[in-house]
């Protein structure tokens, strides 16, 4: 069940600011509070999806479409596209997700090392 009083969805509400860098019908996207690498943006559906499953499972055909190309646009815009970012969706407790409204981290500016850290 996802729960609207989670932080993203209270940022979508406009209760909480956000340093937006992108938002058009599908998306809002704006830079992680505390960014892990030199860019470090969040990616989010405006509609309520609690993590990547339920977004890829539920989420309507012109929903997935508009997000991804909304991907695309903002890793340009960025200038993150040339020289390469990572794409993360931390999902579920395995995943060490924090905030249940689906996101994709985009990190870049800079190498950003292991894909995961040692065990
Ligand atoms: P998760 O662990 O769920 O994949 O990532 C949640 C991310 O949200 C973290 O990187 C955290 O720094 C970021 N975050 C948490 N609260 C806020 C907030 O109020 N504003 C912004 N811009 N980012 C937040």
């Amino acid at each position: 069940m996802y729960d609207s009083r989670n932080i993203f969805a209270r940022i979508l509400r406009g209760e909480i600011p956000c340093d937006k860098v992108y938002e058009d019908d599908f998306v809002l996207a704006f830079r992680d509070i505390a960014p892990k690498a030199p860019v470090h943006i969040l990616v989010i559906p405006k509609a309520p999806y609690i993590d990547l499953a339920d977004f890829s499972a539920h989420a309507s055909g012109a929903e997935i479409e508009g997000f991804f190309r909304a991907v695309a646009k903002i890793a340009a815009e960025q200038n993150l596209t040339p020289q390469g970012f990572r794409s993360i969706a931390n999902t579920g407790v395995h995943g060490g997700q924090e905030v249940p409204h689906f996101h994709l981290h985009l990190l870049g500016g800079a190498p950003i090392g292991p894909m995961v850290s040692e065990a």
